[in-house]
């Protein structure tokens, strides 16, 4: 079964078309990255299948559900962002407990502050406390759930954007370019957590990356875009032996 069906997604900025008749299919549980160079149309994509952006033609499904029009938060994704989008006046704890706060208070009650003190609901907040404590300590980060991100180093930030995403427990990962703002020693090392996080899940992985070395590394597939398209999608070491056309060698830099 596909995790994800993309059909001739279509997106324009103002006239100016920044996707074109973008197709691709990818598996339940596989690790797929779009690769290509800046402004090639990566983020767009993702954020069509967060919900984030909504595309000016074609289709996307996930699971077996066209999700063209639903809002983000009930399209049973999570996207980790480049820039970690943390709250900087909210602790680490709070700030992965976020996503479920809302899930729970959206279904149970709208009044946040009245909830806490509500009969019932502390077992609620005990519940979801447990998970943080969990998922951070999975993480390498339950020492720092009191902090605040202006505390925290670049690579506990993005640990703590990848929790806040896990918790919501959902069957498609979006990742952003997620270690571009680390040093080159914890990109590598992120690397690894990364991929050994998507073994543990089991679930459907869509990365995007500009850097080479990070696609044809973690990928179980790569996609390259260039200009809105996608030129190929193949495992990473048939990128590089037989690039589909001139293009894709020249940026893969590979003999072809
Ligand atoms: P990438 O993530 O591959 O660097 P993007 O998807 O961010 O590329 O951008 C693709 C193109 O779309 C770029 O030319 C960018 O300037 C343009 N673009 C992206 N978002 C917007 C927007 N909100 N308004 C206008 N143009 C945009
Ligand atoms: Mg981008």
């Amino acid at each position: 079964m596909s995790a994800i069906t993309i059909e001739k997604i279509e997106k324009s900025f103002c006239a100016t078309p920044v996707l074109r008749e973008v197709s691709l299919s990818i598996a339940d549980g596989e690790f797929l990255t779009l690769l290509g160079p800046s402004g090639c149309g990566k983020s767009t994509l993702l954020r069509i299948l967060a919900g984030l952006e909504v595309q000016t033609g074609g289709s996307v499904s996930i699971g077996d559900r066209v999700v063209d029009g639903v809002r983000p938060k009930r399209r049973d994704v999570a996207m980790v962002f480049q820039s970690y989008a943390l709250y900087p006046h909210m602790t680490v704890a709070q700030n992965m407990a976020l996503p479920l706060r809302m899930r729970r208070l959206s279904s149970w009650q709208r009044l946040p502050l009245l909830g806490r003190f509500m009969p019932g609901t502390n077992a609620v907040v005990e519940e979801i406390d447990k998970v943080v404590m969990r998922t951070a300590k999975a993480l390498g980060i339950g020492h720092l759930l009191a902090r605040k991100p202006g505390q925290l180093s670049g690579g506990q930030r993005q640990r703590v954007a990848v929790g806040r995403a896990m918790v919501r427990e959902p069957a498609v990962f979006l990742m952003d370019e997620p270690l571009s703002n680390l040093d080159a020693k914890l990109r590598v090392q992120m690397r690894a957590e990364i991929k050994e996080l998507h073994h543990r899940l089991g679930v459907t992985f869509v990365y995007v990356t500009h850097d080479q070395s990070e696609a044809m590394t973690m990928s179980d597939r790569v996609a390259v875009m260039l200009d809105g398209e996608l030129l190929q999608v193949a495992q990473p070491q048939e990128i590089y032996d037989d690039p589909d056309d001139r293009r894709v060698a020249e940026f893969i830099g590979s003999p072809k």
